[in-house]
């Protein structure tokens, strides 16, 4: 597919141009061809689409929808989506730089499948929970009501643009809220292509879901100060998300951030290294490390080391990189020149910090890709952990492997860190690996695996890396505000001791 597609604003249930009538093209990460334009909407834009989903809010006809009905209609908008997979793949490989065997199986596979489980999930929830009886200070029934928090807006960034949309859209439009998105200027397509399948679909009211590509500095401002505002998820670098926490707080919105990561990925010396091996490349090559819980430092023990950098260089080294449509390709490309730059400027630090390249470190050139950003997967050996190398996100396929002595000193690296986001532990003793985990400061372990998010288990980080979760019964509640509602059982006057309290 070379066709360039072309998308506007969906704001208020209508395809419109940019108030200013600008646009912006996306080009394909393992070409440089243009593969996107799509209306760039500014302030005034975001300012219209704010206002759309206030009043599709306010005037209830999604957010008093019954839940079930909600729950419904985004089951029915699964089945279109199930249909569309394939598109919506190629999308993401063109767009994004998802290899196409990653998009079909991974990242747009299961953004799908989390839609469907959140919107179902919701439902089961329900909105009201009752709180236990309490005789003092007076006989009361009461319960908890949850309600949508009003208007939400979800900011993307360019790596899992679909994905990560869909962990803000599920939950925001299963509980009633209506939303605007504005995905990452790099990667705006496959969140265009979703906001047409939700106008076509006829499911959901105009104004509930809109989609305004845009800068950040003047699109993503306006909607995370707007005081119509309610709440703020971002997704992106931690510098922007402290500047997110920052537009907030004059309106004291509601905000989830899910921020960088530096994770921490421990081979115990029991483990199977048959597959601890390939999996810590797995933990750090997908997506060519621009994924942001990647185990991008890996723990080795100093008896295992030189045997374990060996058997990593030579699976590294027979990855096949090449363009993201190529199904036989393991290694895609970085999604931009920028990015392919910092790679790069990274790769010069850690030589220039004392760190001992053991492979790649270099871009490649593809026959017939010349326009690509493609980078050779890379390791470092003989890391510190004090490393800007072992310590600043390079969001590349860049590996630092670190020796270890004892098990105590690997955590105590682990922990040594400004980011919280994941981190995997390999070991065939799972007590042992269960203990290791519950120490290690982070939103997420895997133990023996990497990667793999539920649809109903919590992902968010610690420390730096993030406020509040995703996914589950916990990323639903981000959504919801608490309602307590007292109901008293002692409805007579003289029942009512605080009459007495106070004089009346
Ligand atoms: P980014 O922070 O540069 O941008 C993210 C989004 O914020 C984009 O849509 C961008 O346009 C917008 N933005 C930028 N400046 C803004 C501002 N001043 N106000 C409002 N919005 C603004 O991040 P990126 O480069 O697109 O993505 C890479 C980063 O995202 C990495 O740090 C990575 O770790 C992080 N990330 C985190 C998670 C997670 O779940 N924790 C997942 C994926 C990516």
């Amino acid at each position: 597919m070379s066709d360039v597609r072309e998308y506007k604003l969906l704001i208020d249930g209508q395809f419109v141009d940019a108030a200013l009538g600008e646009t912006f093209e996306t080009n394909d990460p393992s070409t440089g061809d243009v593969v996107g334009r799509v209306a760039k909407g500014g302030r005034d834009d975001m300012r219209k689409a704010i206002e759309a989903a206030r009043k599709a809010f306010d005037s209830g006809v999604w957010s008093e929808m019954p839940q079930a009905e909600r729950s419904q209609r985004m089951a029915k908008l699964w089945e279109i989506l199930m249909q569309k997979v394939g598109d919506l793949s190629q999308i993401e490989a063109l767009d994004a730089g998802h290899t196409i065997r990653m998009a079909n199986l991974f990242s747009i596979a299961l953004g799908v499948e989390h839609w469907r489980v959140i919107a179902d999930l919701a439902n089961k929830l329900g909105e009201y929970q009752p709180v236990p009886f309490q005789e003092f200070p007076a006989p009361v029934w009461g319960g908890v009501r949850r309600e949508p928090y009003g208007v939400c807006a979800a900011i993307t960034p360019w790596n899992f643009p679909f994905i990560l949309m869909m962990w803000k859209a599920a939950p925001a439009l299963a509980t009633g809220n209506s939303m605007i998105v504005k995905p990452a200027t790099y990667t705006p397509l496959s969140t265009a292509e979703f906001g047409k399948i939700v106008q076509e679909s006829d499911l959901f009211p105009p104004g509930v879901f809109n989609v305004v590509p845009g800068a950040g500095g003047a699109a993503g401002e306006e909607l995370a100060s707007n005081a119509m505002i309610d709440k703020v998820a971002f997704t992106g670098s931690t510098e922007v998300g402290r500047r997110i926490m920052q537009l907030a707080s004059p309106t004291v919105k509601k905000v989830t951030l899910e921020l960088g990561g530096k994770s921490a990925n421990i081979l115990l010396d029991d483990a199977d290294l048959d597959v601890a091996i390939p999996g810590s490349l797995w933990a750090t090559f997908l997506h060519s490390g621009q994924i942001c819980h990647s185990g991008t430092r890996a723990f080795v023990p100093a008896s295992l080391y030189d045997e374990v950098i060996a058997r990593m260089v030579e699976l590294a080294e027979g990855l096949k990189v090449g363009p993201a449509m190529d199904f036989e390709t393991d290694i895609g490309p970085l999604v931009h020149k920028s990015q392919f730059d910092t790679v790069d400027r990274y790769v010069q630090i850690g030589q220039e910090e004392g760190a001992k390249l053991v492979t790649g470190g270099e871009g490649v050139t593809i026959p017939g890709y010349e326009g690509g950003h493609f980078y050779k997967p890379t390791i470092f050996a003989d890391v510190k952990n004090s490393m800007r190398i072992a310590q600043e996100e390079i969001f590349g396929p860049v590996l630092s492997v670190i020796k270890y002595d004892s098990v105590e000193e690997a955590i105590e690296m682990a922990n040594d860190s400004i980011y919280g986001l994941g981190g995997g532990v390999w070991s065939r003793d799972i007590p042992r690996a269960l203990g290791v985990a519950k120490r290690i400061r982070t939103g997420t372990v895997w133990i023996n695996d990497y990667h793999l998010l539920s649809a109903v288990a919590p992902f968010g980080g610690y420390k730096q890396s993030g406020v509040g979760r995703e996914l589950g019964e916990w990323g639903i509640r981000e959504y919801q505000q608490t309602k307590y509602i007292h109901v008293d059982q002692t409805p007579r006057k003289d029942q009512k001791f605080w009459l007495q309290i106070a004089g009346l």
